[in-house]
């Protein structure tokens, strides 16, 4: 069978969206196209009532206890800003300490700033080689005057799991509101809000099959009720924690969405799990000098994250053109910066260049993976070859303790 180009191996920037997913929206843009807001018609009800039972399945999807607890935004973005921003604001009376990692998403990092300008102190944990937080390391770092704790459920770069379900019981034992970023982790790993004692938790479609520009935010209603002040002022929607006409089309396909990953999920992460192994085990039975970055265990079933020493992660990207992967190089600034993520872990700048994060998904196939897999290690010998550095680690001539000269 042959394989059709491009190849699309970047599930985690977004996931192309299920069929199931898009006939369930089409209705809701011309046929019942009402505003959700709309009291005094049945246009109104009908998106309404499609609206609430929508927040009904988000809620059964992450478990929690009502759909009242469904705050829809337009994606994790801006989930991740309200939580942040909305509880610092509600809860500041009680102190001024927020307590995040090193690893968490840009919306996390960029939220925590602008407190920080505001007055607020943040503490960023690190995280140990592996990518994942020591759950002692959070108990130690908090303060009588901390008052929230951010940790994402599993890392976009590297797809280390983070102890959730433990750093929770340290904050609802200490009272300290406990946000959940879990865009990434949400369907791939066990996820549960009430089990896990998560307070807030930033959920998106587009990570899982549905359309982009649609989010929401879990906000924990009872034990303990925790209270928001919001962060965009108008129609008073979605309880007064986020005004705005609501995305009806959107809202439905990101509900269909939940509803195929929750009772086909399982199966399929099984499927997913057997392909990135076969890749990486390709990869690796063919490659000296590749190294898995984030845990083997702790990691999303979904994700490869790994170095190829000795060539430039850029420079494969470009040599495998027709496979859509993304790299450890991110094009923040005029040149190329390290992901902070793979720094963070303790890797040098070179390794942090040099690493590929491969997304697996729902419409990878096997096919796929043996063509990625055959065209990587082709152009990493090819790299290699024209490589000085390689030669010489081959004469083994040990790199690190050569003094270049500087003119
Ligand atoms: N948080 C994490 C961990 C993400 O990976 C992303 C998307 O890349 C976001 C938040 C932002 O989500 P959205 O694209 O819905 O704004």
């Amino acid at each position: 069978m042959t394989v059709k180009l491009p190849i699309y191996m970047d599930y985690h920037a977004t996931t192309p969206m299920d069929p199931r997913v898009l006939k369930t929206m089409l209705p809701y843009f011309n046929d019942s196209f009402g505003n959700a807001a709309s009291r005094t018609h049945s246009f109104g009800w009908t998106a309404d009532a499609a609206v609430e039972k929508s927040r009904e399945t988000i809620a059964e999807f992450i478990g929690a206890k009502s759909g009242k607890e469904i705050v829809f935004t337009s994606g994790a973005t801006e989930s991740d800003n309200l939580a942040i921003k909305g509880a610092a604001e509600y809860y500041q009376s009680r102190g001024k300490h927020i307590i995040t990692t090193v690893i968490e998403h840009k919306a996390i990092h960029d939220s925590c700033k602008r407190l920080a300008k505001q007055g607020f102190d943040i503490t960023y944990l690190p995280v140990g080689e592996n990518g994942v937080l020591d759950p002692e390391v959070l108990r130690a770092a908090i303060t009588d005057q901390t008052i929230l704790v951010s940790v994402m459920l599993a890392n976009n770069e590297v797809g280390a799991i983070q102890p959730i379900a433990e750093i929770g019981k340290i904050t609802s034992e200490k009272k300290i509101v406990f946000h959940v970023d879990a865009v990434q982790g949400v369907g791939k790993t066990p996820f549960n809000v009430e089990e896990m004692n998560v307070d807030l938790a930033s959920i998106t479609a587009h990570k899982i099959y549905g359309p982009k520009g649609v989010g929401a935010l879990y906000v924990r209603r009872s034990k303990p009720r925790i209270r928001l002040v919001a962060q965009m002022d108008g129609g008073g929607h979605e309880r007064g924690n986020r005004s705005g006409t609501l995305n009806v089309p959107g809202i439905v396909g990101f509900a269909k969405a939940c509803e195929i990953m929750h009772h086909e999920g399982a199966e399929e992460n099984e499927r997913i799990l057997k392909l990135r192994n076969r890749l990486h085990a390709k990869i690796t039975d063919a490659l000296d000098e590749t190294k898995l970055n984030g845990d083997e265990k702790k990691r999303l079933i979904s994700n490869l994250n790994v170095s190829f020493a000795f060539v430039e992660g850029e420079a494969l990207m470009m040599a495998i053109k027709d496979v859509a992967v993304s790299s450890g190089s991110a094009c923040t600034s005029a040149s190329l910066e390290p992901s902070y993520v793979l720094r963070a872990m303790g890797l040098d700048e070179d390794l942090a260049h040099s690493s590929i994060r491969f997304g697996l998904g729902r419409f990878t196939t096997e096919e796929e993976v043996d063509y990625v897999a055959d065209l990587v290690i082709k152009k990493v010998k090819v790299l290699r070859d024209m490589s000085p550095l390689y030669e010489m680690f081959q004469e083994g001539i040990d790199i690190k303790s050569i003094e270049w000269a500087a003119h």
